[in-house]
């Protein structure tokens, strides 16, 4: 089948018990146990319940893998793969990661022996010299939030491959609809579902996409052990919003590439960043690994006094953390997204106080260019 075709089928069955078109909502904690020993297939709703596993069977499919696990958010799907490795083990990561996943590594998983390298991935010859004989993973965030800047994964995955390092690649940025990771070699793909499969900004998920049984049996584990499994409401939300997924993403793809061409051409503009437009200086590897360029792009207008201005002059689009919803979002990455990056990081990734983000949403493009035209009128 198709991709619209399974996310809107694969996972979302009609309910056997009462032809309901949409399954139902569990909203239970628990499940009576006919006699002991026995039961229906769930016992308890932090271990599994229907909503989750209805979910996690959409998203592996959408990525092509094995099994899938949904969790809390983005955060936690991420920290439960960080926990595939071990003390005095050491993981590569592109340098201009989510800024939450900085924290995570550096500020808590460094207290349990673990070491952490932050370099640019979009080089493979980096990601070669930086390996260590303790490398045992490699994190890519493609394209990265909020430089936008593309790694290889074919070329990392042929690299890591040959050592037995387990290559993880965060596709939030644009959705199984236009990057498919495992396809190109990747192991592990995580996603904020906050974000595109979500798609409408009402609550907090994440996964984690899986090909190896080893891995699976982990992360199922680590699920179950800490309880940060998604509850029924929030899996029922992205499962609504998954059936969208390729309507969405090709609207939001014509409104980014729209909005970049024009703060391109925008005199104010000192640079765009978006891996659609032929300057982007990775745009031969997204159009080579990518199937559409996505609606994430960054401007930079030079100072914190411009981005101020302009953020404080946009009517329709909202200035707010977060991405990937219907409506379009703007931040100061700076001093939102990345404020928890140490400033020495912030500089040598490119996020200076004149870069500026936009989630582009699929609303009318003309009033989204107006919106901005009128904002950088008053920088
Ligand atoms: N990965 C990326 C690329 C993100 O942008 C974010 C959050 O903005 C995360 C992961 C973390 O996801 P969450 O906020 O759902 O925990």
């Amino acid at each position: 089948m198709g991709f619209a075709t399974d996310a809107i089928h694969v996972g979302q069955e009609p309910d056997p018990s009462t032809g309901s078109i949409v399954a139902p909502i569990y909203q239970t904690s628990t499940y009576v146990q006919p006699e002991l020993g026995k039961n229906k297939g769930y016992d308890y709703a932090r271990t599994a319940h229907p909503n989750r596993r209805a979910l996690e069977r959409t998203v592996a499919k959408l990525e092509g893998g094995t099994a899938a696990f949904v969790f809390t958010s983005g955060m936690a799907a991420i920290d439960s793969v960080f926990r595939l490795i071990r003390p005095g083990d050491h993981a590569i990561l592109s340098q201009a990661v989510y800024g939450g996943v900085v924290r995570l590594t550096t500020q808590f998983l460094v207290q349990f022996g673990m070491e952490f390298s932050f370099i640019d991935t979009s080089c493979t010859e980096n990601v070669s010299k930086a390996l260590r004989p303790s490398t045992k993973l490699i994190y890519v965030e493609t394209p990265t939030n909020p430089t936008m800047s593309v790694t290889d994964i074919a070329a990392v995955a042929k690299i890591a491959t040959t050592k037995n390092i387990t290559v993880v690649v965060d596709n939030t940025f644009l959705s199984p609809y236009f990057q498919r990771p495992l396809a190109l070699g990747a192991h592990i793909v995580v996603h904020s579902m906050t974000k595109y499969l979500n798609g409408h900004s009402d609550c907090t998920g994440g996964a984690a996409i899986l090909t190896r049984q080893e891995d699976i049996d982990r992360i199922y584990f680590l699920q179950r052990s800490t309880g940060a499994g998604l509850a029924p409401m929030d899996c029922f939300l992205v499962s609504r919003g998954i059936k969208t997924l390729a309507v969405r993403m090709k609207q939001h793809e014509a409104n980014g590439m729209a909005i970049a061409k024009y703060l391109e051409a925008h005199p104010k503009v000192k640079r765009v960043l978006h891996p659609g437009l032929a300057s982007h200086p990775q745009h031969a590897i997204a159009k080579k690994q990518q199937t559409g360029f996505g609606a994430m792009l960054s401007f930079e207008l030079g100072s914190l006094e411009a981005s101020r201005s302009l953020l404080n002059h946009v009517k329709l689009c909202s200035l707010a953390e977060s991405l990937g919803g219907v409506e379009t979002l703007i931040s100061h990455p700076g001093t939102m997204t990345h404020a928890s990056v140490p400033p020495e990081m912030r500089k040598q990734i490119g996020i200076t106080d004149g870069l500026v983000r936009l989630s582009v949403g699929i609303e009318d493009v003309e009033d989204l260019i107006a919106d901005l035209d009128f904002a950088l009128s008053k920088v």
